[in-house]
């Protein structure tokens, strides 16, 4: 046992030093639990349906394939040159920090409180993570960005921000692209822009050669078991990403479902569940603006709502205990008493609202309370 011990212990200390530092990012997976209404990772709540339509597993498959490649340039109104696919957004996300940062030396910036993966990979590659605070309304904070961008090759924009859904203002985006002209790359990670699409950057493409955009199909798509995302931009600036990138980034199978789903069909079936997801996001608002526990429900563009508690962890947990799985964000900066709810089918979003609705409120004693269930749903 002890040897053991000490074996691991030997294997860990030839680790690079930040490797051996490195708390890896805790996923909504690997948190686990066991429930049985699934609403914190930002997945579609049922399974689409697919059949591969190739038998060729016995040979590589393209690098770039074609097709998808194709559809989704077609998709996302830019050039085939302009779109790079991979093994996701988090790929992508690791792809420019791997191909624009020096370890030890350069820095990226981003924007808490935001999606998590950018300081996990940053950290992986012994690139620094800088931050600047949002703003009070979750603004970009442009003067002290404009401050602190000494060192840094790659800015991180999450619009809609993951997890308060809110977008960022499109004229701080275009500040932040002219104040890093020539210097650092802008990263603007649109994994949500499925849910409102009138907002993306993608048309400033020839504007802006160090403009980055971040796809994925894990979200509207519905295929977050598939990992397959995108990277928008220029061509120089996905040739640089061409020369990190595996040279077979994606499987066979993974290609032959992501075209399948950007064929016309997949995009009318991925407009349907936008709709009904954001129908079920709205109703789902209201009702808990009507419920004592709930402080503050923020606006949301995506798939995915964030609202404030009274008492988040007591919340968390009895929801939890009756297999209802949110994800905790009490511990993000400026999110205190804050926990994210993905919007699932109607029924989970009423398992939500039935089991929140007898909770206390703050200053609301039990009977208030019970006046509140009554309401009309
Ligand atoms: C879910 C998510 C991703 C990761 O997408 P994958 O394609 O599944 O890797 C990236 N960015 C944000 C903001 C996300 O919420």
């Amino acid at each position: 046992m002890s040897e053991t011990t000490n074996n691991t212990a030997s294997v860990m200390t030839l680790a690079r030093d930040n490797v051996q530092q490195l708390t890896p990012y805790l996923s909504a997976r690997r948190l686990g639990g066991s429930g049985d209404v699934w609403l914190n990772a930002n997945e579609y709540p049922l399974p689409p349906s697919f059949a591969l339509t190739s038998q060729n597993l016995n040979r590589y498959p393209e690098c770039q394939p074609v097709e998808v490649i194709r559809r989704y340039a077609a998709y996302a109104g830019v050039q085939p040159e302009q779109v790079l696919v991979c093994r996701g957004a988090d790929e992508s996300i690791e792809l420019l920090i791997r191909a624009f940062c020096e370890p030890g030396k350069d820095a990226i910036l981003y924007c808490p409180p935001t999606y998590g993966m950018y300081s996990v990979s940053a950290e992986t590659f012994g690139v620094e993570g800088r931050t600047v605070m949002a703003k009070a309304d979750w603004q970009l904070d442009l003067p002290a960005i404009e401050q602190a961008l000494d060192g840094v090759k790659l800015v991180y924009v999450c619009s809609p921000n993951n997890p308060t859904g809110n977008l960022i203002n499109p004229d701080d985006i275009r500040s932040l692209l002219e104040t890093t002209r020539g210097k650092a790359i802008v990263a603007v990670d649109e994994a949500y822009i499925e849910f409102c699409p009138q907002a993306t950057v993608a048309g400033w493409l020839q504007d802006y050669p160090h403009l980055a955009i971040l796809r994925t199909l894990s979200k509207a798509f519905a295929l977050a078991g598939l990992r397959c995302g995108f990277t928008l931009a220029n061509v120089e600036l996905i040739d640089v990403l061409m020369k990190v990138i595996a040279p077979y980034p994606l499987s066979t199978p993974v290609a032959d479902i992501a075209a399948q789903a950007l064929s016309d069909q997949g995009l009318a079936l991925m407009r349907a569940r936008v709709a009904e997801i954001s129908e079920n996001r709205l109703w789902l608002q209201q009702q808990l603006q009507q419920t004592a526990c709930v402080e503050q429900v923020f606006t949301s563009e995506s798939n995915y709502l964030l609202a404030r508690f009274s008492a988040a962890s007591a919340v968390f947990k009895t929801l939890w205990d009756q297999g209802i799985i949110l994800r905790d964000q009490n511990k993000q900066p400026g999110l205190s008493g804050c926990l994210r709810i993905t919007i699932g089918t109607r029924q989970e979003c009423q398992r939500v609202v039935d089991a929140l609705r007898p909770l206390p409120g703050a200053n609301s004693s039990i009977s208030e309370t019970v006046s509140a269930s009554k309401e009309p749903m």
